[in-house]
């Protein structure tokens, strides 16, 4: 049976070729406004059409597998799985500004990233279009329907799904009704298709994975620094702000003795000097593989101070959901055993 759940308008039209167009609009309400799952409770459509839907097509969606809370309660982190039994993560956040999803782009993850636990096996697959939304639905009716933000900073590197990511914001957008400005992808930095996502034109924002000021210190912690070095990289940053008018930020990762001092801070300050940019600061988070340590709070906000000094405006990320392995770099394509 063909899953209807995933496809755009124009798809499926496609896939209801012959019958009124304003159908598929109809049906596509359902599917991604209402959160509806059968084809029966589309009370607006004819009795027969439902029948024939119901033979013909499903509407298949990720099935919860289980559910993990912070103990402050603000972070809740889902395992959802796909048909296919593929499985990946996906958090929903509540902050003082309004509830937020973080969902993942890819099963598991291809970057090698020295500090993360979505790369630890590799990847399994992409995920498709459907797959991202299908996410976001999840957590909007968690929410109540009270869903104001995405952020696209899951397992995956987003851009190198690009076709079936651009197709999901699009989506999302077009509807599911986010606005565009809501929504933030983050990257590790692959060059080729930051310009290709300039090109699509959405006023959406760009979070740029950084994490070392220096060649040698990051192409230690994210091997893609070696292919695309870090002067072309803020560079392209840079063009990034310039034509879309918004401001990039920067996700930077601070792990004691290694990327903390005031030094650091001090190039990481000069680096980014004139550019429409931010930092985020984001003490790490425990890896169980992984031998990093947070630095200490004085040292954190030191490093903050530096940045805030030289004109950079600079935020320590308040830390979400570290206690059930939901913070940043910690979603796996599991739980951990407990
Ligand atoms: S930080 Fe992002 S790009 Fe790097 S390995 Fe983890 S999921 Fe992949």
């Amino acid at each position: 049976m063909k899953n209807l759940f995933g496809l755009d308008l124009a798809e499926l039209e496609s896939e209801l070729s012959g019958e009124k167009k304003f159908r598929s609009k109809q049906i596509a309400e359902w599917i991604y406004l209402k959160n509806v799952r059968d084809f029966e409770s589309m009370s607006n459509l004819p009795k027969n059409f439902r029948s024939k839907l119901s033979e013909n097509f499903s509407i298949d969606r990720a099935e919860m597998i289980s559910k993990l809370e912070s103990k402050d309660q603000l972070t809740t982190k889902f395992l959802l799985r796909f048909s296919d039994g593929v499985a990946i993560e996906t958090v929903a956040m509540k902050h003082d500004y309004g509830n937020s999803v973080c969902i993942s782009s890819q099963a598991g993850c291809s970057m090698g990233c020295k500090f993360c636990a979505s790369t630890l096996k590799g990847i399994e697959r992409n995920l498709t279009a459907g797959e991202m939304l299908d996410q976001v639905l999840f957590v909007k009716e968690f929410f109540d329907g009270k869903l104001d933000s995405l952020v696209v900073m899951g397992s995956g590197e987003p851009l190198l799904n690009f076709d079936n990511l651009t197709k999901f914001l699009r989506m999302l957008h077009d509807l599911v009704g986010m606005s565009y400005r809501s929504m933030t992808v983050s990257t590790s930095g692959i060059i080729p298709r930051i310009h290709d996502l300039m090109k699509e034109n959405f006023p959406i924002t760009l979070s740029i994975s950084l994490h070392a000021p220096l060649d040698d210190l990051r192409s230690e912690l994210m091997p893609i620094n070696k292919k695309f070095p870090l002067r072309d990289l803020i560079e392209t940053g840079k063009i990034y702000a310039d034509q879309t008018g918004r401001r990039v930020t920067y996700e930077y990762i601070l792990i004691e003795n290694l990327n903390d001092s005031p030094e650091i801070a001090g190039i990481l300050a000069k680096l980014l000097k004139n550019q429409l940019a931010s930092v985020n600061l984001i003490p790490i988070n425990p890896v169980l593989e992984r031998g990093f340590k947070r630095p200490s709070r004085e040292r954190i906000e030191a490093f903050a101070r530096i940045l805030n000094s030289r004109g950079i405006t600079a935020t320590i990320r308040k830390e979400m959901g570290a206690d059930i392995n939901a913070a940043c770099g910690q979603l796996r394509n599991k739980f951990l055993d407990k």
